[in-house]
């Protein structure tokens, strides 16, 4: 019998193998390994000063790494050139600031990056970045400058914006944890509508309703190092370290 054609492996969209790093003596990630296949969710949970940022930089670059390996879609993440801004243009990227453009309007927000980056057509741009501003329910405010939407209001064009690079994977990074209490809820359905429609997601937050909800698996980060990965209901009802129920015991 002939081997078959494609294999059937999953299809890992990020990968992290032995990836290290340290600032100065700090030893900030440790031996750090991790895939994410093709449509998964994972939310990574942990103190405060555990990596959790530090990780979500490193996959795309906004961290160098001392020694490891880290892929997206299978391709080595090189440390600079032209084939980095590629593969960085995969993955979207939002953060607890919302880091939209100040002079620059919603929609001038939202396409730029395709435009300048992509080489997208200024109409096919516009096209796309409304669509993109109605699915996250704030077309209305395409022509207002950033700081005449409310917080929710400008992390879901944040959001819009990362989308409109049609990238592969999200990385979110606390995207609610700036907001007001109100506003929470807004920008995490958004997330969820992404999640239910396939978007390989990983997401750092303390939303731990939006972790049961949506995540597929947890990943639970203390000290540089990843200690445990199971489902939400394995990590939440029979966390197995002691750091982990020690971190669940505080939040939950
Ligand atoms: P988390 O997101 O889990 O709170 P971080 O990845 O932000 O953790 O930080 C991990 C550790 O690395 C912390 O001790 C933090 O102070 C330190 N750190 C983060 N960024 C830098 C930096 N640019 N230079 C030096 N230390 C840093
Ligand atoms: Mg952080």
């Amino acid at each position: 019998m002939l081997p078959p054609l494609v294999e059937d492996n999953p299809k890992y969209l990020v990968e992290l193998e032995h990836v290290d790093k340290h600032f100065g003596n700090l030893h900030v990630l440790k031996d750090i390994n991790l895939r994410v296949k093709k449509g998964e969710v994972l939310v990574i949970v942990g103190p405060s000063g555990s990596g959790k940022s530090t990780m979500c930089r490193t996959i795309n670059r906004l961290e160098t790494i001392d020694s490891g390996v880290i892929r997206i879609d299978g391709q080595t993440l090189p440390q600079e050139g032209k084939e980095l801004a590629q593969l960085r243009a995969e993955v979207g990227m939002v953060f607890q600031s919302f880091n939209l453009f100040a002079n620059k309007t919603i929609l001038d927000n939202v396409t730029l990056a395709p435009i300048k980056v992509r080489g997208m057509d200024k109409t096919q741009a516009e096209r796309e970045a409304m669509d993109l501003l109605s699915r996250v329910g704030v077309a209305s405010q395409a022509s207002k400058m950033p700081s005449q939407l409310s917080g929710g209001q400008q992390q879901r064009v944040a959001i819009a914006r990362a989308l409109a690079m049609h990238p592969k994977v999200m990385l979110f990074d606390e995207p609610t944890s700036a907001l007001d209490p109100e506003m929470v809820n807004e920008v995490l359905d958004v997330m969820v509508e992404l999640a239910r429609e396939g978007m390989t997601m990983l997401c750092v937050t303390h939303e731990m309703g939006f972790a049961r909800k949506a995540a597929d698996r947890i990943v639970f980060m203390a000290d540089g190092q990843i200690l445990e990965q199971d489902t939400p209901e394995g990590f939440f009802e029979h966390p197995k370290t002691e750091r982990a129920q020690d971190f669940l015991s505080k939040i939950l």
